[in-house]
């Protein structure tokens, strides 16, 4: 089959053959309909050589939906043909944080060395994906699968970033979202689906503006060294009480903890790798600064239903397999607004 391989320490990826796979004992075989390109994946392939955690070459690719094109000896409860989504962070299914669904926070992941597909298995951009475990497929029955598919990473992980802010965004709160890309458009939509809160975009770019704007943010700001104090005057000099940072680089942490009121709740999504300072006298009073990761399985079957609803509606741009590569290259120079999908059986 054809698959799109991330296969040298600093190279593009690239469109390989590799060899069919097939479902042994307990895996499902899926014919990928559907592979999103997540910012994640550029962090990976900008790594060094030195600490780099995957075996190479590796088939990239970690929000996934399917078809069920073969069933490993033992699995039940899933038919040929059935269309599903990928619950990517796979754990080993029997600790305590995977017993609650929870595989993102899985204790064992790192001893046994599971990884998620496309982030050390390999992963969705290709003909045909193998899921290690039935559990980690979710019906998506007649949800189409090209705008569902975003939704198991850049729907599920703002939706987990931002249900362990609920309590504060309650009426008269206001929630910034900082970086309104792949992520963050998805993460705009699920604040004004979930919350009251009044939503202030940032971003660097006009044109993602105009899509944070369009899918339901109250008020743009353009994120620059004035945007802390155009979000402070915009709530009155209070801030905001929830902050979600899908850039995590120096000046966005800086400007999520600036804009922080009382009692906010600071959230940093983005993997950019910078730290928040927090301590007293130097953020607001009670503050919190979380950093999470992906989501839980219970929570991609409610996000999935909220896409069914047509409560969130993702912004898609649609590659062939072969466009893969053209796809990354457009989303590391910012050019993707919305999320880019690849079709590699289209
Ligand atoms: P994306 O490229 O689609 O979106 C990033 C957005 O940030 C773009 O719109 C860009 O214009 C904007 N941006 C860049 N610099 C900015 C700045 N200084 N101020 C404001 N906006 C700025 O990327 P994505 O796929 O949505 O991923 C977003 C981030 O989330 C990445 O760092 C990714 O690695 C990370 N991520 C984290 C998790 C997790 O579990 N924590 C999961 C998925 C993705
Ligand atoms: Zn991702
Ligand atoms: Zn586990």
């Amino acid at each position: 089959m054809r698959a799109v391989q991330y296969r040298e320490i600093g190279a593009a990826p690239e469109v390989v053959t590799v060899p069919d796979p097939e479902p042994g004992p307990g895996q499902v075989l899926l014919k990928v309909t559907a592979a999103g390109v997540c910012h994640s994946d550029i962090a990976v392939m900008s790594w060094p050589a030195e600490g780099f955690p995957y075996r190479l070459p590796l088939t990239l690719g970690h929000e996934g939906a399917g078809t069920v094109a073969a069933l490993g000896e033992g699995v039940q409860g899933l038919s040929e043909g059935e269309s599903v989504a990928v619950y990517g962070p796979w754990g080993c299914g029997t600790c305590l944080k995977c017993a609650e669904g929870k595989e993102n926070y899985c204790l064992r992941a790192d001893e046994l060395e599971i990884r998620p597909p496309g982030l050390g298995a390999p992963g969705a951009i290709a003909e045909y994906l193998l899921v290690d475990d039935a559990r980690h497929l979710v019906p998506l029955g007649d949800l189409d699968p090209v705008a569902g598919v975003p939704l198991t990473d850049a729907g599920l992980t703002p939706y987990h970033a931002i249900k362990g802010s609920l309590s504060k965004l309650v009426p008269g709160s206001t929630a910034v979202v900082i970086g309104t890309g792949g992520l963050g458009h998805v993460a705009v939509q699920l604040l004004r689906a979930l919350t009251p809160a009044r939503v202030i975009a940032l971003d660097v770019s006009a044109e993602k503006l105009e899509l944070a704007g369009k899918v339901g943010a109250h008020e743009t700001v353009l994120s620059d060294e004035n945007a802390a104090a155009k979000v402070r005057e915009l709530t009155g000099g209070l801030g905001a009480e929830g902050v979600f940072d899908f850039v995590g680089a120096a000046p966005t942490v800086a400007t999520a903890t600036a804009v922080a009121a009382v009692e906010a709740d600071v959230v940093l999504v983005g993997i950019g790798g910078a730290a928040a300072q927090v301590g007293f006298g130097l953020t607001p009073f009670d503050a919190s600064v979380r950093a999470p990761y992906w989501g839980s399985r219970g929570e991609l079957v409610e996000v999935l239903e909220l896409g069914r609803a047509g409560k969130i509606d993702v912004h898609v741009e649609t590659y062939g397999l072969d466009e893969a590569p053209e796809a990354y290259e457009r989303l590391h120079a910012g050019r993707v607004n919305g999320r880019a999908v690849i079709l590699p059986n289209g």
